[in-house]
């Protein structure tokens, strides 16, 4: 059994405490044991799942109620207990909240009635399309157009390492409209899978099987009414989406991190070496107390993170940052020791360890690099010690 004494923290409300011990339930009944042998067709049975569960309402506002907001608490808590079940799960619920990110935050009432509705309910999947060949971390490089022609935009260009690519049917997709050099002159549309001139370039394999692709677009037509808010809010946009969806990426790490103190607490109460259990030998116990307060450290973070946005501060860069980076380097840290506490078994393919130490490590890249965090960390701490 986790530990669930964080649940205890003045971050949450009664209403997070009953949303974890729901969530953990239907879990624990509805991902044992799940078939990863074909990801797209798994990841769309979880999204109807997690659909039919109501899960999703959480993934983005609702677009009946014009006052409703995100909750970056209960995004984070859904996000550690599903982690902590399977990865996979995880992913078909962080992609329909990061994929519709920009409609929930910005879009017209329109936009969200038409995408929310269905992606809420498990009936639409969508992605986030942000990352170009050459512009990763550097998002202001950005290379494809939108060029205006009458009441539509053209699209030209590539994205690539796009999630739920290939089996989205929308994408909401950044490209340079041109209003001023660098970052102010990205703009961001809707596109519908099925739009003529979008294709499917290349399926992606990673470490952790996840739907991925790159993405071309040739001539690819869309009305002037898909954009999401103004020209050039491109780059404002991608950057308050990702102020949300950092400290989520920290609380998945945060759910892998658990998983691999769970079980390795069971393997050292359970294993005897030299004649005692394993938990016996006091550098067992050393690593078992890092892995613990690195749990601890990482959850005060990223709790803290979506405790601040949710009181309503507009920007929580430095925080989500600090909760991103720790969270997401740490679940490493302690996952590895898993591993190792684990012997042989650690690294024996389809072991739970093994599959964490795989699916851990992409967390560190994107959605901003750990190196990114730093940069962002480091600003903002010089910034704010000016004047001083
Ligand atoms: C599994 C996976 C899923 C993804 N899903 C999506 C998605 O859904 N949508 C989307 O738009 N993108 C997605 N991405 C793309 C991801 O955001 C980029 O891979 C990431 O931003 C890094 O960009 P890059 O790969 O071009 O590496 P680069 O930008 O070339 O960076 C390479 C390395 O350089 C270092 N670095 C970068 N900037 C700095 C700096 N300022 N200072 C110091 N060091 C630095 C970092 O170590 C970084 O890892 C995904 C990537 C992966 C691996």
């Amino acid at each position: 059994m986790s530990d669930r004494s964080f649940l205890q923290w003045p971050f949450f409300d009664e209403a997070h405490r009953d949303l974890a011990d729901r969530v953990d339930a239907w879990a624990r009944k509805e991902l044992a044991d799940l078939d990863h042998s074909n990801v797209d067709e798994t990841c769309k049975a979880l999204v109807k799942a997690l659909g039919d569960a109501g899960w999703l309402k959480l993934s983005a506002v609702d677009p009946e109620d014009e006052r409703s907001k995100i909750d970056v608490r209960s995004l984070c808590i859904l996000r550690e207990t599903l982690a902590r079940h399977d990865g996979l799960a995880d992913f078909a619920f962080a992609m329909q909240g990061l994929g519709t990110g920009c409609i929930s935050l910005f879009g017209r009432p329109d936009q969200k009635t038409e995408w929310l509705t269905k992606t809420r309910a498990g009936k639409a999947l969508s992605a986030f399309a942000l990352s170009e060949p050459a512009s990763g971390s550097d998002v202001a490089n950005m290379a494809m157009t939108a060029v205006r022609d009458g009441d539509d935009y053209v699209l030209n260009g590539e994205k690539t390492w796009i999630s739920n690519g290939g089996i989205a049917d929308v994408y909401c997709v950044f490209a340079r409209t041109g209003e001023a050099p660098g970052a102010k002159g990205l703009s961001v549309f809707i596109v519908p899978a099925d739009t003529p001139g979008l294709e499917i370039a290349e399926r992606l394999e990673v470490v952790a099987p996840h739907p991925l692709a790159r993405l071309a677009f040739n001539d690819c037509r869309i009305p002037a009414s898909a954009m999401i808010g103004n020209p050039g809010d491109g780059f404002r946009i991608a950057m308050s989406v990702l102020d949300v969806f950092r400290s989520t990426v920290a609380a998945a790490a945060l759910g892998f991190a658990r998983r691999a103190l769970d079980e390795s607490l069971d393997r050292v109460s359970e294993r005897e070496l030299f004649g005692a259990p394993m938990s016996d030998l006091q550098m067992v116990q050393g690593h078992i107390a890092d892995m613990a307060l690195d749990v601890d450290a990482s959850a005060l973070l990223v709790y803290r993170a979506a405790w601040l946005k949710d009181q309503g501060a507009p920007r929580v860069s430095r925080e989500a940052a600090m909760a991103k980076l720790y969270a997401t380097d740490h679940a490493q840290d302690v996952i590895d020791k898993a591993v190792q506490l684990h012997g042989g078994d650690g690294v024996r393919k389809g072991h739970i360890v093994e599959s964490l130490y795989r699916e851990i490590r992409a967390l560190r890249i994107y959605e901003g690099a750990s190196d990114v965090q730093k940069v962002v960390i480091a600003r903002q701490t010089l910034a704010n010690s000016k004047g001083v």
